[in-house]
């Protein structure tokens, strides 16, 4: 290829940062505006609890509700109603209930089988269960669904408040709020028809009383850890929590605690038990420590960042436009910005910044890398970097020692963000890794290009995820010959591909439309040097949008390159960062209208490093939006 070097280059300030980061930032004692509420994959509503400190218990309360004492609850979600009869029964779990009603509370449950029922819904939702359906034991790594903890429910149950009630300490309020033995009729109710909590969560104060996770200890709060206290380890009862049909107001209040020897497992609970089910969710929302004191919430975490220091061990020849420097640039850029940095230690899956959420990638098992690429050819990357061959395939690609390593984890990122994202850890990725990969073939390097990684990352979601369809936008300003070539007659996969064309590699005529069954999945969009924004985002908009809504895609991946940015040291297009935020926010949108907005984007080419990394930072401000 014919490289040219040290153009200058230009560097733009973005002024909306701030605007951005301030509009993200909530109070949780600020309780006009409510968590948020999602709705599960079966259908349930649950309300997103931030992370917070509160004052558990009450020290004019009963014995066993002192002392009172602070305690931090991570976050988590909870459902916005009890579990009701309806929703058991879709798991064909015999219904025990006294007051048979689909949408009154499940009652008569022991502990037990609402503990299934947690199981049951986790695996429907494609979630690990929590329980252990031997022992019973609760793992809270789990990512499923399970019984709260008996303080994520009070804390839940007081949505800020350090009153008697959620509403306050005046009683008669709480027949507007709770169904109890002054105003029930001596029978459940339809669930969600009081007024909800300040958190809007509905008859926490009454109508049934809720299972927790918990074994009941009278003492426990004198002894208790003061972050996400979890009850003792063993014990005889569980302890169940708010008021219910047959209590009186005293039981309805939030602090207090309950628990009845006289129940067993063997036998049917009471028909005043019910139970409502929560799920770990640490990547809700943030609470940042030591930062003007408890309770203030930074913008939900939605956008994950593949990134690792071991990118930068694929070496290239001096002064080749796909150098280390690349990603150096991108993540100062981002560090610079706010947006990334190493300050926060709390451990999920990476770490957690005051923007992205850090994902560690890993290398990509070889049963990956051979979903369409030859076993020779894999051999054959691996034996170079390990004689220390200078080139692989052509002068295009130099090679290292690690190259091969670093190739398994460029692939292995795009993997690890799309496990993030099914998983629901994030909603959406940047990958910010090297080498690049659309140029790759089946068994040939090409262009800097070792690895497909899109390639990769599609197969991926195609068998580990039995998602059927998958929509590649590729706006690198090179045509991506080898993604092409990869799925040329395969209808599953919608490639999109819009480059300078006549340009690199050759191909990218808008007559490879695909081939057989593949026939209309191949579209390439060739617009003439010195396109720009507009010329851009009219091909977004007449030809894109209208094929992906059609297509309807299980997942969007990009082939994010960023060489044709204005003033880029290969390409000769005139994109702006503005414009990228353009083009990504169009792609954002297709995949919210098709797949709940599922998209990893993987960087590739992109070689003026300064617009570059501002045209990252602004693609990344629209994922995180
Ligand atoms: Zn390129």
């Amino acid at each position: 290829m014919n490289v040219v070097f040290d153009k200058p280059t230009t560097r733009i300030i973005w002024f909306l940062l701030v605007m951005v980061i301030v509009t993200g930032c909530r109070r949780i004692r600020d309780t006009v505006n409510k968590p948020d509420v999602t709705t599960t994959k079966t259908g349930i509503e649950m309300v997103a609890i931030p992370a917070g400190w509160f004052l558990m218990g009450d020290d004019k309360g009963a014995a066993d509700e002192r002392p009172a004492h602070k305690v931090w609850i991570s976050a988590f979600w909870i459902d916005k109603y009890e579990v009701m009869q309806e929703e058991f029964r879709k798991y064909q779990l015999p219904d025990p209930s006294h007051f048979k009603n689909p949408r009154n509370p499940l009652e008569r449950i022991n502990w037990t089988d609402a503990a299934l029922y947690c199981n049951d819904r986790s695996r429907a939702e494609g979630l690990e269960p929590c329980y252990d359906e031997q022992t019973w034991q609760c793992n809270f790594e789990a990512n499923g669904f399970r019984l709260p903890t008996e303080a994520e429910w009070e804390y839940a149950c007081r949505a800020g408040t350090t009153t008697r009630y959620s509403f306050g300490n005046d009683v008669r309020k709480l027949k507007t709020c709770a169904w109890f033995v002054k105003n029930s009729s001596e029978k459940t109710h339809p669930v969600g028809q009081k007024k909800p909590n300040p958190w809007g969560l509905y008859d926490m104060h009454g109508n049934v009383t809720e299972w927790c996770n918990d074994y009941y200890s009278e003492s426990y709060y004198k002894q208790g850890p003061d972050k996400d206290p979890k009850g003792p380890a063993a014990g005889e009862e569980k302890v169940f929590r708010g008021g219910a049909w047959n209590l009186g107001s005293v039981a309805c209040r939030s602090s207090y605690r309950a628990s009845d020897p006289s129940l067993n497992d063997t036998c049917l609970a009471n028909d005043s038990i019910g139970f409502r089910c929560v799920r770990s969710e640490p990547n809700s929302a943030i609470t940042l420590p030591n930062l003007g004191g408890k309770g203030d919430i930074m913008q939900v975490l939605k956008t994950g960042f593949v990134y690792d220091d071991i990118y930068l061990e694929h070496k290239t020849t001096p002064g080749h436009p796909e150098s280390p420097q690349r990603l150096v640039a991108i993540v100062e850029r981002l560090k610079a910005s706010g947006l990334y940095s190493d300050g926060f230690d709390k451990p999920l899956r990476g770490k957690l910044t005051t923007g992205l959420f850090a994902l560690t990638p890993e290398p990509a098992a070889m049963e990956w890398i051979e979903t369409v690429h030859s076993p020779h050819y894999i051999e054959r990357v691996k034996t170079s970097c390990k004689n220390s061959i200078a080139y692989l395939d052509s002068l295009d690609t130099p090679i290292s020692e690690k190259s091969y390593e670093v190739a398994l984890m460029a692939a292995g990122g795009v993997l690890t963000a799309i496990d993030a994202v099914m998983q629901k850890e994030i909603t959406n990725a940047f990958c910010a890794v090297r080498p690049p990969g659309h140029h790759a073939m089946k068994d040939r390097a090409m262009g800097f290009c070792i690895f497909n990684n899109i390639a990769i990352g599609t197969r991926y979601i195609q068998k580990k995820y039995n998602l059927q369809k998958v929509l590649i936008v590729d706006w690198d300003v090179h045509h991506g010959n080898g993604t092409e070539s990869m799925f040329y007659d395969d209808p599953t996969v919608l490639y999109f591909s819009v480059h300078q064309y006549p340009f690199y590699p050759g191909t990218g005529s808008r007559a490879e439309k695909g081939s057989g069954k593949g026939l209309n999945y191949n579209i390439n969009v060739p617009l003439p040097a010195g396109s720009g924004d507009d010329d851009y985002l009219k091909v977004f908009r007449e030809k894109l949008e209208p094929a992906a809504l059609s297509f309807s895609p299980d997942f969007v991946l990009i082939s994010a390159g960023f060489d044709a940015c204005k003033g880029d040291v290969l390409g000769g297009m005139n994109i702006t960062p503005q414009g990228f935020a353009q083009l990504t926010q169009m792609v954002k949108s297709i995949a919210e209208k098709c797949c709940e907005g599922r998209l990893v984007s993987i960087l590739e080419g992109g070689y003026n490093l300064d617009v570059m990394s501002a045209s990252v930072e602004e693609h990344i401000r629209v994922l995180i939006k």
